[in-house]
């Protein structure tokens, strides 16, 4: 491994895990977060997962799983040209969207509404969450107890009133701090990847065309310099070889435009990087004006085309059913759950929170599943 950059986030720097543990004789500290987060439950789950196709729309589409795959590999290769901690990026990675509800932002909403009243729901709040807390696997410690690096990273968003309710780890979202360049990698990897699949996988599913995505300056130079170079190409490769030279140009200009910022800027450590005024790992501004005009596009022409949207509704009807049955009569609940909700005192709030975890915890499918068993009256199972 070559050597990482001062400003790096390094294991002898590491603020640590909330529980002191031996360390792994194999295996960096970051590399042992990485490993839990690839064991746990929750990850498993992410295959069944989706972000705009729900599961069983074809096996062709991205599921959380593939996305988080995705967004280590394109934040390790930005990571390892920067020198940056390849191990934590990764661990960062993959546990980014651990906290997402089934039905993608659909679901995300409806339970954010259901939870009004008691604190809402956050989805990276969900994933620290299920880090620190949900995951049950350790004799010693509750959750993966991972390193204070990958639970900064992972807590991307946060609202102010959860913030202040965190301590060290939501400081920044009080002060304007910035995490780590990790974290700052892993972040825009994440649009990165999102960004450029959801242009692959609209085209697969016939609800974008060429002619609308070229309304995006992004797409549309891609796109030409696919064509100029290959005349001939047709079918499915020119799509694949344009999603590949979207993906590639933005993370290259995420390389040359975040080395010159920091090459600018010195930090002698991390938390130089932490106290700096700004993000440091960024796009230039055109790629940026063009990432988000193409942002813009999916928005108008892929979230709200009417067959996702028929699909989002009735996601957040399924979402809000489970909530108010469970919340409503504590019985409907599996057993551990009632006996978690019964080991708290049982005040309302609590009870929603234990519920939303179940909920949010759930795949699509077993949300659809559970909505049957309880709603449907030919399903008495
Ligand atoms: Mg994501």
């Amino acid at each position: 491994m070559t050597a990482l950059a001062p400003c790096a986030v390094s294991e002898a720097t590491s603020r640590g895990r909330a529980h002191d543990e031996d360390r792994p004789a194999y295996r960096n500290a970051f590399q042992r977060d990485r490993d839990r987060i690839i064991h746990s439950g929750a990850f498993r789950r992410l295959e069944y997962k989706t972000q705009v196709f729900v599961n069983h729309e074809g096996d062709m589409f991205r599921t959380r799983l593939t996305h988080s795959i995705e967004v280590a590999q394109i934040s390790r290769t930005i990571a390892r040209a920067l020198a940056l901690n390849e191990d934590l990026v990764e661990a960062i990675a993959l546990a980014h969207d651990l906290g997402h509800t089934p039905f993608g932002h659909a679901g995300q909403d409806a339970l954010n509404a259901c939870m009004r009243e008691f604190g809402g729901f956050e989805h990276n709040l969900q994933s620290l969450r299920v880090v620190d807390l949900l995951e049950e696997r350790y004799a010693s410690f509750p959750g993966l107890n991972l390193t204070w690096e990958t639970r900064e990273g992972i807590l991307k968003h946060c609202s102010r009133a959860n913030a202040r309710k965190l301590g060290p780890l939501g400081e920044r979202f009080l002060d304007g701090g910035q995490p780590s360049l990790e974290a700052q990698v892993a972040n825009l990897a994440d649009e990165i990847a999102y960004n450029n699949h959801d242009v692959d996988d609209g085209l697969r599913a016939g609800l974008l065309d060429i002619e609308t995505l070229s309304a995006a300056e992004f797409f549309r130079n891609q796109y030409e310099a696919v064509r100029d170079r290959w005349p001939d190409l047709k079918g499915r490769k020119v799509i694949h070889e344009t999603v590949r030279a979207m993906i590639n140009h933005q993370a290259t200009d995420l390389l040359v435009t975040s080395r010159t910022a920091i090459d600018a800027a010195r930090p002698g450590d991390v938390d130089d990087v932490r106290r700096h005024g700004a993000a440091l790992i960024g796009f230039s501004a055109p790629m940026l004006e063009q990432h988000r005009a193409l942002k813009r596009l999916l928005h108008r022409n892929l979230y709200r085309h009417y067959r996702v949207h028929r699909m989002s509704v009735k996601a957040q009807r399924i979402v809000k059913a489970l909530f108010e049955v469970f919340f409503d009569d504590a019985r409907t609940l599996p057993l551990d759950v009632q006996h978690r909700i019964e080991g708290r005192g049982g005040s309302d709030s609590e009870r929603a929170r234990l519920v939303a975890d179940y909920v949010a915890g759930m795949t699509d499918r077993f949300a659809i599943a559970e909505h049957g068993r309880l709603f449907a009256v030919d399903a008495l199972t």
